[in-house]
């Protein structure tokens, strides 16, 4: 290797101020012989040094760039802090969003039953008031019907006296349209499970007596019974009688009248 081209190698590095003592000197005494080549190649280098000092990033940063820097670094250590902190919350208020989402979902659930449990108490209400009213209402209409029966002067009264001189007749009014209202006052009160049936009577040879309602006085001995639709017409019928039958009555007579009335 010739001397240029040794000297050459190094020509970047001596501007760079790079280069140790006694290769600094060995190449200054090569230039100072006037080598043109090794002159050229050296301005080329210089210039291609200071080019890359425009690159090159500041070797002593200013007091400025460093706090700049320290900020852009702390504020870049904090994000990271923070993205850590953000990382583990997310699962957290995942959570919390679903447990408060099953809450919600539970409650509404609770709710909802509760809600179909009010609407079922106030149906239930609204049924039992209902059939209250439908109750009241059949009682006034069978007490007007009773009313009516009793007061018009159309229907016909059946005195249904008893075989036991002891005991009060009963009396019936039979309206041809309306039916029979049957009252008793001071009736003795069957044995528990036992009640009194009407019967009614028909005026056909050999006809058997026809089963109506059955009804029970009260501690007092005093009834009211309404047959709105008696199983017989008044004009066919002969006599009302009275008998002591099981609860739910009977399909014919069990025992002996206890009263009877003709129909005149
Ligand atoms: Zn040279």
């Amino acid at each position: 290797m010739s001397d240029c081209a040794k000297f050459r190698e190094m020509l970047e590095a001596y501007a760079l101020g790079a280069l140790d003592a006694p290769e600094r000197a060995a190449l200054e005494a090569h230039l100072a012989t006037g080598c043109n080549d090794c002159a050229k190649a050296l301005a080329e280098a210089r210039w291609l040094v200071s080019q890359l000092a425009y690159l090159a990033p500041e070797a002593a940063p200013s007091d400025m760039l460093k706090g700049r820097l320290l900020q852009t670094i702390r504020a870049e250590a904090q994000a990271a802090k923070q993205s850590a902190a953000l990382k583990s919350a997310i699962p957290f208020w995942m959570w919390a969003g679903v447990a408060a989402l099953f809450v919600v979902t539970i409650y509404s659930a609770w709710n909802a039953q509760r809600l179909q449990r009010d609407i079922q108490a106030t149906n239930q209400k609204a049924a039992a008031i209902l059939l209250q009213h439908r109750d009241l209402e059949a009682q006034l209409e069978a007490a007007k019907r009773e009313a009516t029966i009793v007061t018009d002067p159309a229907s016909v009264k059946i005195a249904l006296a008893s075989t036991d001189p002891q005991t009060p007749p009963l009396e019936a009014t039979w309206h041809s349209q309306l039916g029979i209202v049957l009252t008793g006052q001071k009736t003795p009160v069957p044995s528990s499970n036992r009640v009194l049936q009407l019967w009614l009577i028909p005026k056909a040879p050999g006809g058997k007596p026809i089963p109506s309602l059955t009804i029970r006085p009260d501690a007092d001995g005093k009834f009211v019974l309404l047959v709105a639709n008696p199983p017989e017409l008044m004009v066919q019928t002969k006599a009302l009688a009275i008998t002591e039958e099981p609860e739910g009555g009977s399909p014919q007579p069990t025992t002996a009248p206890r009263w009877v009335g003709g129909i005149s």
